[in-house]
């Protein structure tokens, strides 16, 4: 029978129907061990209390308003981030590529607002992904994200170079109004910017009167075992952050954080959102940062992340003939192989572990942040067989 499903996604057979901590279970009871989190998203894994008992009292209030009226969850949520950031401010959304959105249009009317319409170019980098809005796919450094869908908009200075502070400064001008770069790429496979390249970036915003923006929405909230990616360095802040993801442990949720000052431009009219901060979203997004920021828990984050990072470089040393190198941090993770990986998250799969892939030929890994020793030493094991299996299937 034809699916009455546009065909843009490429589905296992495997259907979960439950979760439970880091495992999913299909239809037919079999129980998986998930390291890619519904893609860097379900932070807690599956049924944790807090977050669900959070949804089901909120549900039981109210469901949605609009932002036609005050969400007092969004105020609550809104103070968490500005006490735990650099930012003063926020605009909460349905999803990350929305968090762009309202980023991107922060920035040209930032500029506007300061009497420089002309300033209207995003700067961004190689491998970068920022989410499948128009605007944002045009953000991106992978042109297959765009083909069929007309030339690029004006506005976009793209695929400089990831960690090349002076293929930056060549592109700035006139026109730039922001620089937009994930601290750690996710879909680019999982690469990290260096202290001195985020340093030299904050710098040049500083001197040129650009606004410096993370896309946060796959590495932040815990993922490197900081409360956001950029928080390990000293003196890169932002003037604008995305995030998403992991911030609603699995309930759409986004944000646009800001320092007033960036986000001047942004007044009564000049951007808003139906569902955005939501009732429903705001009382699972105040439980999951409560959660994050319990005590111990980045510290318990850290632990367990460096055992993961030992794991990953036995297998590197093990299978040094198909592994090139390991990548990313924290629970943010990739190895990148010889070849494309989709064989290497297949057989996984077969071996009852969920993987990812990502640019550059790399599994991903992003795992729920509360699997414990246990859970990654059977993940590790599952890999050594796949990348064992993998590297024998091709070989045939
Ligand atoms: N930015 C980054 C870094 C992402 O990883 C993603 C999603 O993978 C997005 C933006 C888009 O987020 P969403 O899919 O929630 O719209």
């Amino acid at each position: 029978m034809d699916s009455p499903l546009m065909p843009l996604f490429a589905h296992p057979a495997e259907i979960f129907e439950r979760g439970e901590g880091p495992y999913l279970y299909t239809d037919k009871g079999e129980r998986y061990l998930d390291f890619i989190g519904g893609i860097a998203v379900n932070a807690f894994g599956y049924g944790r209390p807090e977050i669900v008992n959070a949804l089901k009292a909120q549900a039981d209030k109210v469901w949605h308003v609009s932002n036609l009226f005050k969400v007092p969850g969004q105020i609550e949520l809104g103070q968490r981030f500005a006490d735990a950031t650099f930012a003063e401010v926020a605009f909460f959304t349905n999803s990350g590529t929305e968090a762009v959105e309202c980023a991107l249009k922060l920035a040209r009317k930032y500029h506007y607002a300061n009497g420089n319409p002309d300033r209207i170019d995003i700067l961004t980098f190689e491998g970068a992904f920022h989410g499948r809005s128009y605007a944002a796919v045009n953000a991106t450094g992978n042109d297959s994200y765009l083909e069929g869908f007309g030339p690029r908009l004006p506005g976009y200075v793209t695929k400089i170079p990831y960690g090349d502070l002076d293929a930056v400064k060549a592109k700035v001008g006139p026109t730039t109004a922001a620089i937009l770069i994930e601290p750690i790429q996710g879909e680019g496979g999982c690469r990290t910017a260096t202290p001195e390249f985020l340093r030299g970036l904050r710098k040049l915003c500083d001197e040129q009167g650009i606004l410096l923006m993370y896309d946060e929405i796959q590495c932040g909230f815990g993922r490197s075992g900081k409360l956001f990616a950029h928080q390990w360095i000293d003196g890169v802040e932002p003037d604008v952050m995305c995030i998403a993801k992991g911030i609603g442990a699995g309930f759409p949720l986004g944000g646009c954080l800001a320092t007033r000052e960036a986000a001047k431009g942004m007044t009564f009219g000049a951007h808003g959102s139906t569902y955005g901060g939501n009732p429903l979203a705001m009382a699972v997004g105040i439980a999951a940062f409560d959660l994050m920021t319990s005590p111990g828990f980045l510290e318990e984050i850290n632990r367990n992340a460096s055992i993961f990072t030992q794991g990953l470089a036995s297998l590197a040393d093990r299978h040094a003939d198909f592994v090139v190198e390991t990548r990313g941090k924290g629970f943010l993770r990739g190895l990148k192989i010889k070849g494309a990986p989709r064989d290497v998250q297949k057989i996984a799969r077969d071996h009852k572990l969920l993987v990812g892939v990502a640019g550059d030929n790399v599994v991903r890994f992003a795992p729920p942040l509360i699997v414990t020793e246990a859970h990654i030493r059977e993940a590790v094991e599952k890999l050594d067989e796949a990348l064992a299996a993998a590297k024998s299937e091709r070989a045939a």
